[in-house]
């Protein structure tokens, strides 16, 4: 189900009150109506033999008198009846002028019988009690009712009042149930959007615990022990990660270095010549990824660290372009460096890094036989370079995320090409920690073009 748990905490708290507050509104009008028509019961019973006993001693005249001390007046009759059904005196509302119960209850008392009983005449219920009687030898009947109007007229008006009533209760218990649902959710909601904020690079915050040692006091801890957690194994997996990298790091220098050594001998064959460089190239690529790992274990624990002094943008380019000529060479690209001479406060071995970058992909995305222009720039407060190639362009959905890590627009191709979705990510965290930044323009099938900007405070032309 999909509504709030506030709406349904609500919903199951109106239609739970409305299922009590029904059955007990039941249970207190049909109480309060069996109540008042005893009373009324016991007034016609003991009315009835008061009047049978006026009548027996005296005749119609007591029985008149005895019907007006001792029926309410106004809302009950009494009469004398003679056996077969007549009506021989008649006292009370008009309607005692016929006979008020049926023949057979007539019958019934002429037997001995003393009934009571609920009767309808005209538009009103009456209760009444039949009586057998003696006078002079006779047989009659006495029949005293009583009207049950006001029993009815009294309940009528509690069932009102109880159906205007009952809504309006109904109506503030959801609204109260449903101000205290949210209340009670509050802390639970502030949870949810901290821990929506808390991501991977944020895992040293907490979420605030409710002040409460309640069930969200102990949510709000628990999910503060799991940060723990997750936050000491990214740590350790970071640390791994920069000790891998830093370690793997002198073994390759130690390999490039005897390569370079070997290349020197005049003597080697061509085919060993070949193998050997494209060992080398293999073992430069490693080393450029290796030191990627690096930089971002080390922006992941914070640890970036820039050794800033001037640097030539030309001769920056210049020597990341250098190691990325064998490759270029290998796909007959034509390798183009050009732009105005500037200088820019930034880490050389970061910029490097940046740079080699944006050109390997240039190279790595371009088809053989294309131009990768590399330029470096001044305008507007930044200095920069912009790294233009011929490949494939990149799609408009896709250029939003290039810089992000692990990305790989094609990862189909780009994993065959040997890629990580890593070198991107680094030229913006290089960027970022020399408060510039990196964009991208292209054109689809027509190539890319990968900018670097850095601020240009202290630059000389
Ligand atoms: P990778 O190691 O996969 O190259 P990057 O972070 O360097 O990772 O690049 C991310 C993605 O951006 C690549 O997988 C590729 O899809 C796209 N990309 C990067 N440079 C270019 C380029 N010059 N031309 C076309 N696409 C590129």
């Amino acid at each position: 189900m999909k509504l709030p748990i506030r709406v349904r905490l609500t919903a199951w708290y109106a239609v739970l009150l409305a299922i009590i507050l029904a059955g007990l509104s039941t249970f207190l009008v049909l109480q309060l109506r069996a109540d008042l028509e005893d009373t009324v019961e016991v007034e016609v019973r003991s009315g009835s033999l008061e009047i049978a006993r006026a009548y027996q001693n005296e005749g119609a005249g007591d029985f008149r008198d005895a019907s007006r001390t001792v029926l309410p007046h106004g809302s009950s009759a009494a009469q004398v009846v003679a056996p077969g059904g007549r009506v021989l005196v008649a006292f009370g509302e008009p309607v005692a002028s016929r006979l008020l119960v049926s023949k057979e209850s007539v019958a019934r008392a002429l037997a001995g019988e003393r009934q009571t009983l609920t009767v309808k005449l005209g538009a009103h219920r009456f209760r009444a009690a039949v009586v057998p009687v003696q006078r002079l030898g006779r047989d009659r009947v006495i029949v005293v009712a009583e009207s049950l109007r006001h029993v009815d007229e009294s309940v009528d008006r509690v069932l009102l009042l109880l159906l205007l009533g009952l809504p309006a209760a109904l109506a503030a218990t959801a609204i109260g149930g449903w101000w205290l649902a949210r209340k009670a959710l509050r802390p639970v909601e502030r949870m949810t959007s901290k821990a929506e904020e808390i991501g991977i690079d944020r895992l040293h915050e907490r979420i605030a615990p409710p002040r409460t040692e309640d069930e969200i006091g102990r949510l709000a801890l628990t999910l503060n022990a799991m940060l723990d957690r997750l936050e000491r194994g990214v740590e350790e997996k970071h640390r791994l990660i920069a000790d891998a990298s830093h370690e793997l790091r002198t073994p390759l220098a130690a390999m490039r270095a005897e390569l370079d050594v070997s290349l020197m001998d005049d003597d080697l064959s061509p085919p060993t010549r070949e193998v050997l460089e494209s060992t080398r190239e293999e073992v430069d690529r490693m080393s450029r990824i290796v030191a990627n790992l690096l930089t971002l274990a080390r922006v992941d624990e914070g640890r970036l660290e820039l050794l800033k002094t001037r640097v030539d943008l030309g001769a920056a380019i210049e020597e990341a372009v250098r190691p990325l000529q064998p490759l270029a060479a290998a796909k007959q690209l034509r390798l183009e460096v050009n732009g105005a001479r500037c200088e820019a406060d930034a880490d050389p071995q970061r910029l490097n890094q940046a740079l080699t970058n944006f050109i390997e992909n240039a190279i790595k995305f371009s088809e053989p036989g294309g131009e990768v222009c590399i330029s470096a720039w001044e305008r507007n407060g930044e200095v920069g370079v912009t790294v233009k190639d011929t490949g494939p362009g990149i799609p408009p959905d896709a250029r939003a995320h290039v810089f992000d890590r692990f990305y790989r627009a094609d990862p189909a191709r780009s994993r065959a090409g040997g890629g990580s979705g890593l070198g991107l990510s680094i030229c913006r965290e290089v960027a970022d920690a020399h408060g510039g930044r990196v964009w991208v323009e292209s054109q689809e099938g027509e190539g890319s073009s990968f900018s670097l900007a850095l601020p240009a405070d202290r630059t000389t032309i």
